[in-house]
Formats: structure tokens, C-alpha cells, sequence
């Protein structure tokens, strides 16, 4: 089976990892002429709008999946035209858009924030006058990692806020005094059958994901299932879906959707039976789901571009070697700008306590070699 993904980077090439083992070939449309996932499967080299390459991907594989959700509605449509595509046109129309993704919510009585949509510095005023501050500003598509959002907290803030944004359609939503972020990674089959992932614990520094910590019990777990089950029969969903949430007052507030697989899941390639990758490839492709059951606790770590000592040479990792029970994840980016995820590491061990310990241990190190320590 030949599976298309639309987007090359480093969700695709785990994807590509877990699924060549199974038999599957792998096809990478991305403009990107150094797409990291192009060492696993063929790259066609186009832009997401380019109609005839689209056509040549759809000839190529049996179905298309996505690794990220800020595709044109329109390469959608026109893909399936010719080809099964999983998650479907729709979930990804509602995924894209926080306006849309925050309306489904409240239409399946998931609590959320208090939002408003903001076409102009009016509604946006507004919008503050009636949610009030503090509260967060976020364009309603194209954000990520903390990118396109701004808090706003005094009056000042407001001023000029929706032409600071890019004078495009904005979300307000309430400020939330969360005491956590947790993230439920779920997977869907074609017929309905449904999986959930233990519920992970994450912390995050200047808005992209540190830690992942997950462990099995958590008093929400089940309350986190009932909330994603609901999205993901409403949008008839095939495929892995992450759904980020804000814990506060004992209860949850849902924050946003991802209708694919996700960094807070990558603990999943050792921690878990059947990684969200493998998972998600069975349920594009129409096979049994594999178990999500936690093997052990453990902690995922993110590997940004400050950790390395300079661009290009790689840190030392011998300490992680020497681990025993950690597990090295790079995704092959050769440049190391800024913060950006260049691979992961999965801390597994007896206790949370001791995972999150040697963690935060090899992280201080990496940091002190790293550009943000010399
Ligand atoms: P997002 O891109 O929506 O996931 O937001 C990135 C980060 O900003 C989240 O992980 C939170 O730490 C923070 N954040 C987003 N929305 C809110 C909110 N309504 N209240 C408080 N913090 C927020």
C-alpha cells in the first residue's frame, strides 16, 4: 500500500517509520527542497496548490493523509476528487480555524473559553468589553507554537492590537488561570472504533512544547474521553486526532484541536503498545487498531535548535546513550535556527518522578553546551 502525505517534515517521517516496517510506501508532497521526511519515501516537490503535481500524488497512492492541518481547503477538495483522503475535507475545515473549531465545541457542550470572532480594531474592542481582560487575541488560522497570538492585558494592549495581528480574522478568547495543560491523543477506524491514549501532562517554554508526561490514572482521564468521543462522531473521524485542553478548577477547558498525529504523542514510539503513528496509518488504512496501552511511565523531551552548540554540529550524546532507558528521535534537519524541533528523546523508568528527573537532567546539560549557554 502506498500512502500519500501532504507535508514533509518530521510528523511524515515518523509516519514513514512506523509504517514501512508494515509494508507501506510512503509519497511527500512539500515545496520544501530539504524536507526532512524525504529520506523515507519519494518527494514530490510542489506547492500544496500545485493541481498537476496534486494529480500525480493522487496516481501514485492508495490514500492521502496530512501532517499538518494548515492545507488549502481547496487541495482537499480537489484530491478527493481522485483519491480516499483521512481525516476528511470537513474535519480539517473545522481544525484550521479556531472560530469554527471553538463553535463545534460549544455546539457539543464542551466547555471552552469565552470567545468572539474579530473582523476589525471594532469588534475587537467590543468583544474586550464584553469578555474583558485578560484575554488572548489569536488569528483565526495559520497559528502554532504560540505564533499569531497575542495576550492582552491592560487597555493599552488593545489599542492597535487587530493591525499588530496582520489585520486578518482573529479569535478573543478569555484568559484561562489554568493549573495544567493535558493533551488526549485519540484514533478512530473507519468504523467507528475508537482508542484513547493515556492523557499527557505537557509544559511548554515561550509557547512551544517542552515536556510531555505520561503516566496512566489521571483523575480526567475519563471525563477528557467523553469530550474528544463527541468531536470525533460529530466529524465522523478517521484517524488520529489530538485534542489540547486547559485543567482548570478540577474540571477542563478545551483550547484546540489537531486532526493529526501530534508532538504531545510522541512518547507513544516506546512508551506506548502501538505508537499514535502506527495507529494512525491503521485507521487511514482501514486496519484493526493496535492497543494504546502505557508499557511504562514515561517522559518525552524536545530537542530544540538552542541546544545545539552551533548550527550543523550535533550535541553530545553519548550521556543519553548511556541512559539505559532513554530513546533518541532526530528528524535529519540539518540547520539548527533558533528553537526549532530538531528531534525528541523518551525518558522511560520506574516512576514518573525518575523519567521527568533524568529528563530535566539532560536537558540542563544539552542547554549549557548548547548556543543559549556559550
Ligand atoms: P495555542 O496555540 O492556542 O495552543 O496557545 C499556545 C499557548 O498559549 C497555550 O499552550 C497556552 O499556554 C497559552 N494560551 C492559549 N490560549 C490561552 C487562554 N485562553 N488562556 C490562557 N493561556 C492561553
Amino acid at each position: 500500500m502506498k500512502i500519500g502525505v501532504i507535508g514533509g517534515g518530521q510528523l511524515g517521517r515518523m509516519l514513514a517509520l512506523a509504517g514501512t516496517p508494515l509494508g507501506m510506501n510512503f509519497a511527500f508532497l512539500d515545496p520544501a527542497p530539504d524536507a526532512c521526511a524525504q529520506a523515507l519515501g519519494e518527494h514530490i516537490r510542489a506547492d500544496y496548490g500545485d493541481l498537476d503535481h496534486l494529480r500525480q500524488l493522487a496516481d501514485e497512492v492508495d490514500l492521502v493523509t496530512f501532517e499538518f492541518e494548515s492545507v488549502p481547503a481547496e487541495t482537499v477538495a480537489f484530491l478527493s476528487q481522485f483519491v480516499p483522503v483521512y481525516p476528511s475535507a470537513e474535519a480539517l475545515r473545522i481544525a484550521r480555524d479556531r472560530w469554527f473549531e471553538k463553535s463545534l465545541f460549544k455546539d457539543l457542550g464542551i466547555p471552552t473559553p469565552d470567545f468572539a470572532d474579530i473582523q476589525s480594531q471594532a469588534d475587537l474592542d467590543a468583544a474586550v468589553a464584553s469578555i474583558g481582560l485578560p484575554a488572548v487575541m489569536k488569528t483565526r488560522t495559520l497559528g502554532y507554537d504560540g505564533k499569531g497570538q497575542k495576550v492582552l492585558r491592560k487597555a493599552a494592549d488593545v489599542t492597535g492590537a487587530f493591525a499588530e495581528l496582520g489585520s486578518v480574522p482573529c479569535l478573543l478568547e478569555g484568559f484561562v488561570p489554568f493549573s495544567g495543560e493535558v493533551s488526549l491523543i485519540a484514533v478512530r477506524a473507519r468504523d467507528g472504533e475508537t482508542r484513547f491514549y493515556p492523557l499527557v501532562h505537557n509544559t511548554h517554554v515561550n509557547g512551544v512544547l517542552n515536556l510531555s508526561i505520561a503516566s496512566t490514572q489521571h483523575p480526567l482521564q475519563k471525563l477528557a474521553e467523553d469530550y474528544v468521543g463527541r468531536v470525533l462522531k460529530a466529524l465522523d473521524y478517521v484517524g488520529v486526532l489530538a485534542f489540547e485542553f486547559f485543567e482548570v478548577d478540577g474540571g477542563l477547558k478545551a483550547n484546540e484541536i489537531a486532526p493529526r498525529v501530534h508532538n504531545s504523542g510522541h512518547w507513544t514510539i516506546e512508551g506506548a503498545e502501538c505508537s499514535q503513528f502506527e495507529n494512525h496509518l491503521r485507521a487511514v488504512a482501514g486496519l484493526p487498531l493496535g492497543s494504546t496501552r502505557l508499557l511504562s511511565p514515561v517522559v518525552m523531551l524536545n530537542l530544540l535548535g538552542d541546544m545545539w552548540p552551533a548550527e550543523i554540529t550535533l550535541p553530545d550524546w553519548a550521556p543519553l546513550f548511556e541512559d539505559g532507558e532513554a530513546f533518541l528521535h532526530l528528524y535529519g534537519k540539518r540547520r539548527a535556527i533558533g528553537r526549532r524541533k530538531m528531534g525528541h528523546a523518551n525518558f522511560l523508568g520506574a516512576t514518573t518522578e525518575d523519567c521527568l528527573k533524568r529528563a530535566e537532567a539532560m536537558k540542563a546539560k544539552w542547554l549549557a553546551n548548547g548556543r543559549s549557554g556559550s
